[in-house]
């Protein structure tokens, strides 16, 4: 099939699926490595399109009081749940993923928006009585105008919830730029926000690359940009969309720690590691890359992994059996190769090795199986960087400080876990650790939606965490009112008013 005959994702603009395009990307079945679909690839132009609905939709859409705004939001939240079978196998044919995963993710996506249905409680603003003589108080939150999203492609249906459900809650129109890699889940989206009675145009969809990205991050009609993704182009979001006089949130990249202590219990440490590592073939920004053996605790720590990777059952995510899924694209497997390869050059002890796994019947899927490094030391590049993909390097450390001073010295700073029996270490990780999520004895740390979602120094850029209070905060502006009914004039007053 020539591209021009393959199925179309389109962008989805003022309530209406948008197929022409300029210019087109492929989206492939990781597990088969089969091109699928066509996705249209937004230019400026297209995106000034999505701005004007936008723009109207903001208008229709803040107009609504709260309670409407929230049936629109239930509504959707039913569509989802009814439709959450049919989501999750969008996401496994994109982005490889097991069914059973998709589904998880699905799950705490639907969670951000069950909170935005009660988000009015979180608009209410403050009141004072009598702050001068006759003077009274108020403040407010109001929407921001037109919020745009940009995400990647790990969570296609989850990290675009992190965003658009409170952005809406609070009253703005939302334009999204999913990832181009898995982009059909957004579209499915659309539909069912459309379904559940959202105005046309408060709600759009364009899709593309770094052409329709810079439009969104140069136009003056938006008013603020959410975005996930890797560091360098979170970075690159950052200064740019800052310049263009915009509100951002920029969560980047990640390499998340787990800590094991001489008393933790060895297999539930082995078993929540290797799940953590190895789920979604590697590529969660949560997922743990980095393990910390403290002591005593290194070789049954690394004997207890290995046996978890020999029992990893890797094949398509739509078999039942599959643990673990593939690579996203054949670029991504490469990538992860390449890393493997360094690290063995610089002299990782490669305790088990991804590379060439094959799974019948899917020769050409992009596989790479589970993979374990011991011995590693901070220079080595598989340490230092990001490899998104099913590989754990196992580092030691002598004693808790040192464990924690390399988890303090990395430059990111998104999650990081510690694996103890005892609550004082625990405590003394949870207080002076650098990172903005925090787990004990818990391999994952992803916040419920009532608390927000976001790391510290290079695995954010901007001051707002995603979803919770500090999204509310993120998708609106403060307004305080100062207000006097005077009976009759006071006479003008020249000196800075007091309200006495
Ligand atoms: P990515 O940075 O390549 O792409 C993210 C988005 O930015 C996509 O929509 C993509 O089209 C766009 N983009 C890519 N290159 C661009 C460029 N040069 N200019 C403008 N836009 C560009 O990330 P990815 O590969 O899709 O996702 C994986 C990365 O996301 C990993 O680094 C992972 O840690 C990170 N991530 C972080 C979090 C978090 O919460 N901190 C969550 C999920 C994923």
């Amino acid at each position: 099939m020539t591209m021009t005959e393959m199925e179309t994702v389109a962008h989805w603009i003022g309530g209406e699926r948008v197929e022409d395009a300029g210019r087109y990307g492929e989206v492939t079945d990781p597990a088969t490595g089969a091109v699928t679909r066509r996705v249209a690839f937004a230019s400026a132009a297209d995106v000034d399109r999505a701005l004007a609905a936008a723009t109207a939709g903001f208008e229709a859409w803040s107009a609504q009081s709260l309670a409407r705004r929230s049936n629109v939001l239930f509504r959707f939240r039913e569509l989802v749940a009814v439709h959450a079978d049919e989501l999750a196998r969008v996401i496994t044919a994109e982005h490889g993923k097991t069914f059973d995963d998709a589904r998880g993710e699905v799950q705490r996506g639907l969670e951000v928006v069950e909170f935005a249905c009660g988000a009015a409680h979180l608009l209410k603003g403050e009141a004072s009585e009598a702050v001068g003589t006759g003077v009274d108080s108020h403040s407010l939150r109001q929407p921001l105008g037109v919020a745009a999203g940009i995400t990647p492609f790990n969570f296609p249906a989850m990290v675009p919830m992190w965003m658009f459900p409170l952005a809406l809650a609070c009253g703005n129109a939302f334009i999204l730029k999913p990832s181009e890699k898995d982009p059909s889940a957004s579209l499915l989206m659309a539909g069912w926000l459309a379904e559940a009675g959202l105005p046309e145009g408060a709600f759009n969809v364009v899709h593309g690359d770094r052409e329709a990205v810079e439009a969104l991050l140069r136009h003056p009609g938006i008013a603020s940009i959410s975005f996930v993704g890797s560091t360098p182009v979170a970075r690159f979001i950052y200064e740019t969309a800052t310049a263009a006089g915009k509100r951002v949130q920029a969560l980047g990249g990640a390499k998340n720690h787990a800590v094991v202590m001489p008393d933790a219990d060895v297999d539930i440490a082995a078993d929540a590691i290797s799940s953590a590592g190895y789920g979604s073939a590697g590529q969660r920004c949560m997922a743990i890359s980095a393990v910390v053996a403290v002591g005593s605790a290194g070789d049954a720590l690394a004997d207890a992994l290995e046996a978890r990777v020999d029992a990893v059952r890797v094949g398509p995510g739509v078999d039942d059996g599959s643990q673990m899924g593939p690579l996203v694209t054949g670029a991504a497997r490469d990538r992860v190769v390449s890393a493997i390869e360094a690290g063995e050059s610089e002299g990782g002890q490669l305790r088990r090795d991804g590379r060439g796994v094959s799974v019948p019947g899917h020769e050409d899927g992009f596989w790479v199986g589970p993979t374990l490094f011991d011995r590693v030391t901070p220079e080595m590049s598989i340490y230092r960087d990001e490899i998104f993909g099913p590989v754990l390097v196992l580092l030691r450390a002598e004693t808790f400080d040192d464990a924690l001073e390399l988890v303090n010295s990395n430059p990111y700073g998104n999650g990081s876990a510690i694996f103890t029996a005892d609550g004082r270490t625990a405590r003394e990780f949870e207080q002076r650790v650098q990172t903005g999520m925090v787990g004990v004895n818990v391999p994952i740390p992803v916040p419920m939606a009532y608390y927000s979602f976001g790391g510290w120094k290079q695995s954010l850029f901007g001051d707002l965490h995603v979803h919770g209070r500090e999204g509310v905060q993120f998708y609106t502006r403060g307004k305080v009112v100062t207000e006097r009914w005077p009976e009759q004039a006071r006479g003008a007053e020249y000196g800075f008013p007091t309200h006495r």
